[in-house]
């Protein structure tokens, strides 16, 4: 039986969440417009005035905020509030160029811990847990923004951040943590130093992980579960909206609920802006529409998914998000052909390999080259010559049966790739240096 934190919202009707929504969503636009002159000017030059919008239907007529917004009033331009009620910045780690900063009020920090709360709640939390939060502490939203859900439910919240991994594992065992907090690709590299260790799943009580802030496949969860005895959920967010909990997922583990009284979501053709229908794959746009603090409007996060509102079996009735499958900055053009890293580590690990891998992307005589480096497992790296030769086409032809684009494989042996303790790099594009 699934546990709901506010069901009276989880559950709401769809007419209800539009009531909410459109409520919020006006005193947002009119807030922002009195109060930030980036907002008045953008939309003086669109044509549209508070009293245009009537109701959560007329987001559509707003002006699109995109990242280099952010930067062009960096650090508080695009704040809503005076400073002085300002109670907590964060910023992102600025993966794609200069960092950009979110500022919280009070109630923001409410909100976000409210928006987590529901997060851990959907994947089993209660007071009786320990949350064991291995997201790193500090600017980067993950550490205190699943700590703050943690606290809210009255769980015992231990604090550890990321890093020093046998630190992790033998408080993983000495404190009995019931549930996770981490980057999946973490979680892995928790898995893999706890074995490393002497230990199992037996030695540890974790029953369920919280894992998100970037992206991860259905074929890592289930290698992640089985390592660590454990359900693993998926959480979205990002710092531009608030942080961990924009969504989250539920038992059915097929895509996370949107926080739909906080946030409202579109999908939007990438190219033209247009509003597609929902079970349209497109770029996730959001709104904040109870930020005090940083209330962005229709922002681009360029993250490429779907929304759904077909029916749940956990009951929630918030629409539903898939796993976004990356950023189209993530997205590689190889030779003309479109390839997200996720597809690559889905034929991996498919083929009985590890989620440690690296791919490079070079440019050789005008045409795109790639190459996919993937560690093998112990007992793999005792194959013969001639094996590990067959394993390598193997390889290289799931590759290109998937993605439709021809691919170098390198098997590497064990521990040759470095492990990330926060957000996995995966790709190192040369291409981009020669540009
Ligand atoms: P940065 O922009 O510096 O990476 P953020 O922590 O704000 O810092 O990153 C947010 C981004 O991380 C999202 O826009 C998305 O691309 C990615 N992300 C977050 N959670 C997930 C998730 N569960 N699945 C896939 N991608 C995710
Ligand atoms: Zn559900």
């Amino acid at each position: 039986m699934e546990r709901y934190y506010q069901p009276e919202i989880e559950t709401a009707s769809p007419e209800e969440i539009a009531a909410i929504q459109s409520e919020n969503l006006l005193r947002t636009v009119k807030r922002v417009y009195e109060n930030v002159p980036f907002y008045r000017e953008k939309m003086d030059k669109a044509g549209v005035r508070p009293e245009d919008i009537r109701s959560a239907k007329d987001l559509y007529k707003l002006p699109f905020s995109y990242k280099q917004d952010l930067r062009d009033t960096y650090p508080y331009g695009l704040f809503a509030t005076p400073l002085k009620d300002v109670v907590r910045l964060h910023a992102s780690s600025g993966t794609t160029g200069k960092q950009i900063v979110a500022g919280y009020t009070r109630k923001d920090l409410d909100i976000w811990a409210e928006c987590c709360a529901r997060a851990l709640t959907a994947a089993g939390c209660t007071q009786e847990d320990i949350v064991h939060v291995a997201y790193g502490y500090g600017l980067f939203t993950g550490g205190l923004g699943a700590d703050g859900g943690g606290l809210r439910i009255g769980a015992m919240t231990v604090p550890v951040s990321s890093g020093n991994t046998q630190r992790q594992v033998t408080i993983l065992k000495d404190f009995g943590s019931t549930i996770l907090c981490c980057t999946p690709s973490y979680a892995m590299h928790i898995a893999e130093v706890l074995y490393e260790s002497g230990y199992t799943k037996d030695d540890i009580s974790l029953k369920a992980g919280v894992f998100g802030a970037e992206p991860w496949t259905n074929e890592m969860r289930r290698v992640i579960e089985d390592k660590l005895g454990i359900k693993a959920y998926d959480i979205y967010g990002l710092t531009e909206v608030m942080g961990p909990g924009v969504s989250f997922e539920c038992c059915e583990q097929t895509g996370m609920h949107i926080n739909e009284d906080h946030f409202i979501v579109e999908v939007i053709n990438p190219d033209t802006g247009e509003v597609l229908p929902d079970d349209t794959q497109g770029e996730l746009v959001f709104t904040c529409i109870t930020k005090e603090a940083f209330p962005i409007l229709r922002y681009r996060t360029r993250d490429i998914g779907v929304i759904t509102r077909k029916k749940c079996s956990c009951g929630r009735t918030l629409a539903k998000m898939t796993k976004p499958r990356g950023r189209t900055d993530d997205m590689l053009i190889i030779r003309g052909v479109n390839v997200f890293p996720s597809q690559i580590e889905t034929v991996l690990l498919d083929e009985g390999y590890t989620a440690n891998y690296l791919i490079l992307v070079d440019r050789v005589n005008n045409t795109d080259t790639m190459e996919v480096q993937v560690e093998i497992s112990s007992e793999q790296f005792s194959d013969t010559v001639k094996e590990l030769a067959k394993r390598e086409k193997k390889l290289a032809e799931a590759l290109k049966s998937l993605l439709g684009v021809s691919a170098k494989v390198r098997l590497l042996e064990p521990n040759s790739i470095a492990r990330s303790v926060g957000k996995a790099v995966r790709v190192v594009d040369k291409r981009k240096l020669l540009d």
